[in-house]
């Protein structure tokens, strides 16, 4: 019996599309979405796109130029982004089975028994996103989730598809050619640091890897990677939930911010090293792992000519993996405190959490156990912040709420800058949408 397709269904420029849900006279301007802190362009609308607007490129150096061609900046407001995410991932659920969320704007789905009922339904669901929340999505269906990606991509680049590719449809005539298209590190779960390996052996797209040997890819790679060879042969090898290899469930956690103003003083810098860590626990504990390791790390700008470039980076070794806050942050504190240069100006700093072990599997000696969150205290956090909003409640002083409360995220004033936000319409009372008759 083959198996059922799989169905990916994934927003079109999601930041940039929730920006004009509720100011509609952004349609079809070139809009960008800026990295925490204003820093570089993480989102553009097709208009943006088409004026060459790289993804990463930082703000300042493309501004003036941008502000001329009439492009709109907006700051992420990544509250209004969950928010629209939640609502067009219900929405999505009602007209296909088992969907697996896959990130803030894409889900895979199952396809429905007759091939003319998932077209029906995909076309179904478009149309109801679209004039449900107002954001265009792309479907791609094929029989393994590495060609539905492939799929999807094709269904947004063609205006002929009307938003939804089936791999089947295309892949009779022009598949060698589709796959030759696809540079080697956009294929689904190749990544950067692979695709440099593989280009050294000459595979520098999908249709290389493709025809690539299944078995020796896996002795001089490993088996995921050999499962996407086979993939992309239309043989299905990533099971639902079985995502160690793209990314569900991380290796490492890391939380790093820029600062709206450069921080001198050890004891600003103890507060963001906490309300970091605080953070990277948070999702620790949300994927279920435990961690041996914790880094820190804190660097001043590169673009200051006047004061030496200083970037400093300590790591601190649990004596078992716990996941518990109070232990991770002091961990993260003590990781930076001796080395700590008062007199740098630092940007930027980070938490990176290491040799994570999933915490169900994790056995050791009798008297032994690893260090689990005893006191409860990271439930009692993410519980406050599930139901009042981030940095209402933390570890220590951490500056939130602190006089001189700068900023709504964590009310300390060394946070993000975020001076073109757009407003908060679906989760935040006194910032609805206004809707004037005439
Ligand atoms: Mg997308």
């Amino acid at each position: 019996m083959v198996a059922r397709p799989v169905v990916l269904a994934d927003a079109n420029s999601f930041f940039a599309s929730c920006e004009t849900v509720f100011h509609p006279g952004l349609q079809g301007r070139p809009v960008v979405v800026l990295s925490n802190n204003d820093g570089c362009v993480v989102a553009r609308s097709p208009q943006a796109k088409r004026l060459g607007i790289a993804n990463g490129v930082p703000w300042f150096t493309i501004r003036s130029q941008a502000e001329q061609d009439g492009v709109v900046a907006r700051s992420s407001n990544y509250e209004l982004y969950a928010s629209l995410s939640a609502r067009m991932m219900s929405i999505m659920r009602t007209f296909l089975p088992n969907q697996e969320i896959y990130s803030i704007d894409e889900c895979f789905l199952d396809a429905l028994p007759s091939s003319s009922q998932t077209l029906q339904a995909c076309r179904s669901m478009r149309d109801s996103v679209l004039k449900g929340i107002g954001i265009p999505i792309s479907v791609g269906v094929a029989h393994t989730k590495t060609l539905a990606k492939i799929s999807n991509h094709w269904a947004k680049s063609h205006v002929s598809a009307h938003g939804i590719t089936r791999w089947d449809d295309i892949a009779r005539d022009q598949g060698k050619n589709v796959l030759t298209e696809i540079p080697i590190d956009e294929v689904w779960g190749v990544g950067r640091r692979l695709s440099r390996r593989l280009q050294a052996l000459g595979m520098v797209n999908a249709w290389d890897l493709h025809e690539a040997d299944p078995a020796s890819i896996r002795h001089r790679f490993s088996v995921q990677l050999e499962r996407t060879v086979l993939e992309l042969r239309g043989i299905p090898c990533v099971e639902a939930g079985d995502d160690a290899s793209q990314g569900r469930r991380t290796t490492q956690i890391l939380c790093s911010r820029m600062f709206s103003h450069p921080v001198t003083g050890w004891e600003m810098m103890g507060q963001a090293l906490s309300v970091y860590a605080q953070k990277a626990c948070r999702r620790l504990r949300n994927q279920g792992s435990l961690c041996a390791q914790v880094s820190a790390f804190c660097s001043t700008s590169p673009h200051d000519d006047e004061h030496e470039y200083v970037t400093l980076h300590g790591t601190t070794q649990l004596s078992n993996p716990c996941d518990d806050p109070l232990t991770i942050a002091k961990a993260a504190c003590d990781a930076l405190r001796e080395r700590f240069d008062g007199h740098a100006r630092f940007v930027r700093a980070g938490v990176l959490l290491l040799s994570l072990v999933d915490a169900a599997q994790f056995h050791t000696l009798e008297g032994l156990d690893a260090r689990r969150d005893t006191h409860g205290l990271g439930e009692v956090l993410d519980d406050a912040a599930r139901r009042f909003g981030p940095a209402r409640v933390g570890i220590g002083y951490g500056g939130i709420r602190g006089h001189d409360r700068g900023n709504e995220d964590t009310g300390a004033q060394w946070t993000m800058r975020r001076e073109m936000l757009s407003s908060r319409s679906t989760t935040r009372w006194d910032e609805m949408a206004v809707v004037h008759a005439v």
